[in-house]
């Protein structure tokens, strides 16, 4: 049988499935804290772009770790609805504003922020393109921070290779996007990887329920059964090859 590739999967399914889970790749906000560490810090006169930020849990580490004003930006409407209900409720509606919009279009000025934060979504975009049109949005000596799916090693099983270069046909090794960050115009101020926590506990395991109630939900819609084999072939691929690949946190400085 050939396998579902993510680029068939439906947008709307698979935003109607994560819309609910509380947040829509690997990450915690533990990580997401020690990045802001190497990060010079943020006064309340200070603008951070959160992009590709689904419903907004790393939006909200950001807006509860720093004293700045955040605008939160994502294709999904359903998913800026809910951070922006979340805003409200946790009254933080004067710094924290989610608009819908594309990553590679985005509605800013030249030079607005000090720090453009996205986790888990350049590879929509692509890294290096990401990295060189988000530059222009920057203020000199402003920083970035990403995470992207990198590869540890030099070489791969061809199981797992294959698929990576399916879902992410520019995924490369850590060492190989460093210099990508070098060669847009940054200084590279740190990576690391992200643990397997945030793989787990933080992305797998609340899918669970969720993938069962979805199931039901849309018993017989052959795209909904497909999606979830997707989703379990992920979990099953991460536990066998996770040696081999994970998300990276890239820090930079623009020069
Ligand atoms: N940062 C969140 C969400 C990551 S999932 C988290 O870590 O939990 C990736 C997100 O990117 C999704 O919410 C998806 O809707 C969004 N996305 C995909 N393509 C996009 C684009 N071109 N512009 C803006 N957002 C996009």
């Amino acid at each position: 049988m050939e396998e579902t590739s993510v680029h068939e999967i439906d947008f709307t399914l698979i935003n109607e499935f994560f819309t609910e889970l509380e947040r829509q790749g690997p990450g915690s906000a533990q990580e997401s804290i020690r990045a802001l560490g190497f990060i010079n810090h943020l006064t309340s006169n200070a603008k951070i772009a959160d992009l590709g930020c689904g419903t907004g849990y790393q939006t909200f580490v950001l807006a509860q770790n720093t004293e700045a004003s955040i605008t939160a930006l994502d294709l999904s409407t359903s998913s800026i609805d809910k951070l922006n209900k979340k805003a409200v409720h946790l009254g933080l509606q004067n710094r924290v504003k989610g608009i819908v919009g594309s990553m590679d279009s985005l509605p800013f000025q030249k030079e607005e922020f000090d720090l453009i934060w996205s986790e888990g979504a350049i590879a929509n975009i692509g890294f290096e393109k990401g990295l060189n049109y988000w530059k222009d949005f920057l203020k000199k000596d402003a920083y970035i921070a990403i995470t992207y799916e990198s590869w540890f090693t030099q070489e791969r099983p061809m199981e797992i290779e294959k698929w990576w270069k399916d879902a992410v046909p520019e995924i490369n090794t850590i060492g190989h996007n460093v210099s990508i960050m070098q060669k847009t115009g940054y200084i590279p101020v740190a990576t690391f990887i992200l643990p397997e926590t945030c793989w787990t506990d933080h992305y797998f395991v609340p899918q669970k329920a969720r993938q069962v109630e979805f199931l039901k939900k849309h018993a017989g819609n052959k795209t909904a059964e497909d999606m979830i084999a997707f989703l379990r072939r992920e979990e099953d691929l991460y536990a066998k090859y996770k040696q081999y690949y994970g998300y990276v946190f890239y820090i930079g400085k623009k020069l």
